[in-house]
């Protein structure tokens, strides 16, 4: 398990193994998660909490970063 800041967001997400797949991403400012099934699919959302945690999408579309 390891956490990482997102760039994209500011927030921190963490990397773990997951219930229904083997990985999860987890953020860890709104609990939001998505399970996934390889690690490098992982690895690669794990910078773009916004594709899977919908707090964060919607806390950047409020901003005027988004566009
Ligand atoms: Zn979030």
């Amino acid at each position: 398990m390891s956490t990482t800041k997102a760039r994209q967001t500011g927030t921190h997400v963490t990397l773990s193994r997951g219930d229904d797949l083997p990985w999860m991403l987890i953020c860890d400012e709104h609990g939001g998660c998505c399970e996934f099934d390889s690690k490098r699919q992982a690895i690669y959302f794990r910078s773009s909490p916004i594709n899977w945690c919908e707090w964060c999408a919607d806390n950047w579309r409020g901003t005027d970063y988004a566009g």
